[in-house]
């Protein structure tokens, strides 16, 4: 007997303004890679931890914009989801903040040298509200420009610098590139780890055995 096999259910969806159907059952980003859509370029975790396939979207009746991650957002009928493109050269320009963390500048100087715009905040959690990791990135801006370094630092553990948050900032402010400052100063001014140490050491002896 031939067995016909059963049809995967499908979803209704608009992705970049193009009516698309796509296998339901699945995180938006496997239902669009199950339907032929390339891999796109940095997007592999699947686990919401590169912050590589940031989306905005759109459910069925509702007139408010979300913003999430592809792979941890399930397909759903008459979702509509719009990839930002422009965050791909925004991200790479945002990667140019310059500081030395060896500097005899106090950090709390650098920080307002390097990122002067973040006094600026204006406290409406848009960036919040945005970040797909639910860190209350506004807070940590404030604890930021109070030199509070270490707890704004670890407020954003499980940040995936998506870069969500400096979209939706109206001051231009770049959150997490801010508490990523705080973050390196705060482990610069701490003694490494012993096993790290021994290893860095090893390194510049030249004794380090590399197995391939
Ligand atoms: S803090 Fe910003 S960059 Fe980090 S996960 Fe949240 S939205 Fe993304
Ligand atoms: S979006 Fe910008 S201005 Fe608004 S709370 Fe966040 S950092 Fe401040």
């Amino acid at each position: 007997m031939t067995q016909t096999a059963t049809p995967e259910p499908c979803a209704s969806i608009t992705v970049n303004g193009t009516a698309r159907s796509v296998a339901s059952g699945h995180s938006l980003i496997q239902a669009l890679w199950k339907s032929g859509d390339p891999l796109f370029k940095r997007a592999s975790c699947l686990e919401g931890v590169c912050g590589s396939c940031r989306i905005m979207v759109r459910y069925a009746g509702e007139s408010e914009v979300q913003t999430a991650l592809a792979c941890q957002t399930p397909v759903e009928t008459g979702m509509q989801v719009i990839f930002p493109q422009h965050l791909e050269a925004q991200s790479a320009a945002l990667q140019t903040h310059r500081y030395q963390l060896q500097s005899s500048i106090p950090v709390d100087q650098q920080l307002r040298d390097v990122f002067p715009e973040a006094i600026d905040c204006r406290h409406c959690h848009g960036c919040t509200v945005a970040c797909p990791k639910g860190i209350d990135v506004e807070k940590g801006i404030t604890l930021a420009n109070e030199n509070r370094l270490v707890e704004a630092g670890d407020l954003f553990v499980n940040c995936v610098m998506c870069d969500l948050c400096v979209t939706s900032c109206p001051e231009d402010i770049v959150p997490n590139y801010v508490v990523l400052f705080a973050r390196r100063s705060v482990a610069f001014n701490k003694p490494l780890p012993a096993n790290l140490a021994d290893r860095l050491q090893t390194l510049q002896r030249g004794e380090l055995k590399i197995k391939y």
